[in-house]
């Protein structure tokens, strides 16, 4: 079967008084309309090690994750959907949730692991998958060159030049892609991390591996809110402030944050007017189930 998806990522503007008084154009690239459940940078980040996979005539996706990973779940709808056995290990004691009950609906095989076995994945794989002809190690998150190939695709789709890119960042692989797409299209657009993580400077050397050029972007690192899967309750605000006037579902984990960059860099006239700025909406709003006690 052909691994591939027709892209349905449409560029919506964004319109209220902030963006008018500052004089800008904000738009938003809408991956996570791709497909309901593989969404967004997850099937982007997939595409090639999918087709990796079929040409190695391995059958059997085996991947990393949380408990919450949209990964996990990216990957257990997407083997189902191109015909390929998956099993996702797990980091931490065996829990059900709406994510892992998604995962397993999809077919997935799940094991789980303790935290400090975790840490060392290619290990995990051999434990269990050794003997596994069939069996094909995909890193956690889809971090990969493969996946980041897939993600400078996002750039081909762009109706128009923009001066800034927004992302949010947690490996760093979606980052590197649409860096390199932006280069390979010769665009000048600045591009824009933003990192989930707390320190997240140390996203500037994940992306610098997967870079096919060095290329300078900026660094947004004061949007972590206490950290991964952390939030507060300006951020819960916003978030319920901006789906509430726009109508495009967000998420504490990744697409909140990088949005309440973009809000907030606005409001501090960070950006010149007359600028054009996407915010590429990575996809990922399952990971809303995990937070429903948050809002
Ligand atoms: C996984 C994910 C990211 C992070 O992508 P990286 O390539 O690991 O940096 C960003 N946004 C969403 C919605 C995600 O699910």
């Amino acid at each position: 079967m052909e691994i591939d998806l027709e892209i349905y990522s449409p560029v919506h503007q964004i319109k209220n008084t902030l963006f008018n008084e500052q004089g800008i154009n904000v738009f938003i690239k809408r991956d996570d309309l791709i497909h309901p459940i593989i969404s967004g940078n997850k099937w982007r980040k997939l595409k090639y090690l999918l087709k990796k996979a079929q040409a190695e005539n391995k059958s059997h996706l085996v991947t990393f994750g949380g408990a919450y990973s949209n990964h996990l779940l990216a990957t257990a709808a997407a083997a189902a959907k191109f015909g390929f056995k998956s099993t996702g290990i797990v980091r931490g004691e065996q829990v059900d949730n709406d994510t892992l009950f998604l995962c397993r609906l999809h077919g997935m095989e799940l094991l789980f692991t303790d935290r400090e076995s975790y840490r060392d994945k290619p290990a995990l794989f051999n434990k269990y998958f050794a003997d596994d002809v069939e069996a094909i190690f995909i890193d956690e998150g889809g971090a990969s060159p493969e996946g980041a190939k897939g993600c400078s695709e996002l750039i081909d789709e762009l109706p128009r030049r923009y001066d800034h890119v927004f992302c949010a960042c947690g490996t760093g692989t979606t980052a590197a892609g649409v860096i390199n797409g932006l280069h390979q299209h010769g665009l000048s657009t600045l591009f824009h991390a933003v990192p989930v993580l707390k320190n997240g400077s140390f996203i500037t050397d994940e992306i610098g591996k997967l870079l096919a050029h060095p290329v300078n972007f900026e660094l947004h690192t004061g949007y972590h809110f206490g950290g991964y899967g952390k939030t507060d309750k300006p951020l819960i605000d916003f978030i319920k402030q901006f789906v509430a006037q726009t109508g495009i579902l967000i998420e504490p984990v990744y697409t909140g944050k990088m949005l309440f960059a973009v809000y907030d860099l606005a409001a501090k006239g960070y950006f010149k007017p007359g600028e054009n700025i996407l915010a590429i909406h990575s996809g990922g709003i399952w990971g809303l189930l995990g937070m429903k006690d948050k809002f």
